[in-house]
C-alpha cells in the first residue's frame, strides 16, 4: 500500500504545514517511527526534516504540549 504522501503524489512535505507535521510526532514530542506512520522510508525522511525546520523556525515547539 502507498503511504500517505505517496498517495497524494507529494515530492516534497511543507514544513509551514504543521497540522500534518503534528501528525507525525508522538505526545512525547518525538518523531514517530515509520512502523507507526505507514510512510515509505523517503517521505519519512522528508517528515523528519521538515519537522526539524518547522521546529528550528518554532512552528512547531520542540517538545509538545
Ligand atoms: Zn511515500
Amino acid at each position: 500500500m502507498p503511504c500517505y504522501f505517496c498517495q497524494r503524489n507529494a515530492k516534497s512535505i511543507d514544513f509551514k504545514n504543521t497540522q500534518l507535521l503534528r501528525k507525525f510526532i508522538a505526545s512525547s514530542g518525538k518523531i514517530r517511527a515509520k512502523k507507526r506512520t505507514g510512510v515509505c522510508s523517503s517521505h519519512q525522511r522528508k517528515v523528519a526534516q521538515a519537522i526539524k525546520r518547522a521546529r528550528y523556525l518554532a512552528l512547531l515547539s520542540p517538545s509538545s504540549k
